[in-house]
């Protein structure tokens, strides 16, 4: 059952395809992806990048940091996708550009060190204060903060 999942950006210039599910659906807070996608948070599924190819056009793309290529689209600006060099087994897309979003909520939120103080929390989904992929220990630790402040509220 591999399902082709397809997406783009809003001109429609450039296209992705993936053939396989995402690994993982979380929702970021951190500051580098508020003022790239110039939102207060930014969603992302991430696939294998064995699975997953641009089919129409050709992204722009620009470092955020030494090791990070994040795309978009020149013609009307849409965010694509996110790769670390260290970790190209997979790469990331924007999950609000998927032709479905819908179909791929996230599952955690990460970076809420970072989050706006406006923005809240979504009590079904795990949250990290950095990346869900740090020590287990630490994110154990800040997982059980996280539940113990929800269940006061
Ligand atoms: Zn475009
Ligand atoms: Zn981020």
């Amino acid at each position: 059952m591999n399902r082709i999942i397809e997406g783009g950006c809003l001109c429609g210039a450039v296209r992705y395809r993936c053939t396989s599910e995402p690994l993982v659906r979380s929702l970021c807070h951190c500051r580098t992806c508020r003022r790239t996608a110039g939102a207060p948070s930014v969603a992302w599924v991430i696939f294998r990048s064995s699975d997953f190819a641009f089919s129409a056009g050709e992204p722009m793309h620009h470092r955020s940091s030494p090791q990070v290529q994040r795309t978009f689209c020149g013609q009307c600006g849409t965010p694509l996708t996110y790769q670390r060099n260290a970790e190209s087994d997979t790469i990331d897309a924007t999950t609000a550009s998927l032709d479905y979003p819908d179909e791929f909520p996230p599952t955690r939120e990460i970076w809420i060190s970072h989050k706006l103080a406006w923005e809240s929390l979504n009590p079904s989904m795990q949250a990290y204060p950095e990346s869900s992929r740090q020590s287990q220990s630490a994110s154990a630790t800040e997982d059980r903060a996280v539940d113990i402040r929800r269940t006061g509220e």
